[in-house]
């Protein structure tokens, strides 16, 4: 391990790492210059030196490195990895005990004391994601940590640094058994198909499980349902196995056609009977129109930032006007699911980007049910950004 740097941290931002904020962000930094090689310790010292945290520097889009800890004392070392990764698995005992869900997020970022590290769960089968040249220095430490902590089939990789977090095409494989791809895995009873070696994207997002289950078991019986940005189909699965009458999931990427009929597939759903289709969702909102297609149920669950040919998306932006094209092809009665990953705005007001596309459509609503993330995404209340996911059941009222 290198030589530990001294990082000066300017007045105003002393009192906020002294409360519990895990990260470095550049603009916080006195001596800036002093900082050379990403996966160097700093020791995070105020205007007169006395000692605040230590951490590594590491640039993602977020900031300039991550708070590892407040001992002055405390190593950075194999044992620290060790703690760090045998902590996470204890938290999360009871999804590996869980048969029914093999699919599961391992170690999530600061929220488990490591900013810019995650690490996925996929029935034996791990995938690290590195969110910077720093910690993916550490690597051998975390490789070595993780398999003295659980029982690992096989290792897979993405490097989300280089170009402004974007991933970068190379071999994932790291070590171990590589599967037969698709690896099948499970989710409260229900299979996924998964490819750990295809790119940044694996087929499934772990952090809408609760919300799947919910309008599985509550919401999807009898019910038409329309899925937007619908990826891989897995929430039209989980709504065609609560007993929808039919899905239509609409995805502009060619490639969500055959992965949906694979979700489907797998889980002994016959595609046919259901609508799966290839087109910019705010072309599908205009064919819905002109159709006079309504549905019963329709989940929005947009990108933060997407640019299609016709149009930019950018959720704080534009999700007010994706609300209100949703609210025109809802049943009277019936439910909109509006999620979003973004981390730029919160709950209050998402919820307020909704009242006002009611309000602007002179409609009604009522709302249901509320989701962040599930338990094995841990955040910390110190790092709100961190908890970005928000998802709201709305039920559309007769007017
Ligand atoms: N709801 C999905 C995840 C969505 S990921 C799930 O539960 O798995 C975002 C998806 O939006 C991507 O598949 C992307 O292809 C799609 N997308 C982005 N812009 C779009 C647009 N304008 N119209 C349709 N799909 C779009």
């Amino acid at each position: 391990m290198g030589k530990e740097i001294d990082i000066k941290v300017k007045a105003k931002f002393v009192s906020k790492i002294s409360k519990g904020f895990p990260l470095i962000v550049k603009e916080s930094i006195a001596n800036l210059n002093d900082l050379q090689e990403e996966g160097s310790l700093v020791r995070l010292v105020d205007e007169n030196n006395r000692f605040l945290a230590k951490g590594y520097y590491g640039i993602q889009n977020k900031g300039y490195g991550w708070i590892l800890t407040r001992r002055e004392n405390e190593k950075i070392d194999q044992s620290f990895f060790n703690g760090k990764i045998q902590a996470a698995y204890e938290f999360r005992k009871s999804f590996f005990e869980d048969g029914e869900t093999t699919a599961f997020r391992l170690f999530n970022g600061e929220g488990d004391g490591i900013g810019g590290l995650i690490i996925d769960h996929y029935d034996g089968h791990y995938v690290i994601s590195w969110y910077s040249k720093g910690i993916y220095f550490f690597k051998d430490y975390i490789l070595k940590a993780l398999q003295e902590t659980v029982e690992v089939k096989s290792i897979y990789q993405k490097k989300r640094f280089d170009t402004k977090g974007q991933y970068v095409e190379e071999d994932d494989f790291v070590m171990g058994e590589q599967p037969e791809f698709p690896l099948l895995v499970k989710e409260n009873g229900v299979h996924f198909a998964v490819y750990l070696n295809d790119g940044a994207m694996v087929g499934v997002f772990l952090d809408q499980r609760d919300v799947r289950r919910k309008i599985r078991d509550e919401y999807a019986k009898g019910k038409t349902v329309l899925n937007m940005f619908s990826y891989t189909g897995a929430f039209s699965v989980f709504a065609a196995l609560g007993g929808a009458v039919k899905t239509t999931s609409v995805d502009l990427a060619n490639r969500s056609l055959p992965k949906t009929i694979e979700q489907f597939s797998v889980n002994g759903i016959d595609p046919e009977a259901h609508n799966i289709v290839v087109m910019d969702v705010f072309k599908y909102f205009k064919y819905a129109v002109k159709k006079a297609l309504k549905f019963e149920m329709v989940i929005l669950d947009p990108p933060s930032f997407a640019k299609s040919k016709k149009f930019t998306f950018s959720a704080g932006k534009d999700y007010t006007n994706l609300l209100k094209d949703t609210i025109s092809i809802t049943e009277d009665n019936g439910v909109i699911i509006a999620s979003t990953n973004c981390s730029t705005f919160d709950m209050k007001k998402f919820k307020n980007f909704i009242d006002v596309a009611f309000k602007e459509m002179n409609g009604k609503y009522e709302i249901m049910e509320q989701f962040s993330l599930p338990a094995d995404f841990k955040t910390i209340p110190e790092y709100k950004e961190g908890n970005y996911l928000k998802v709201v059941f709305i039920k559309k009222i007769k007017g």
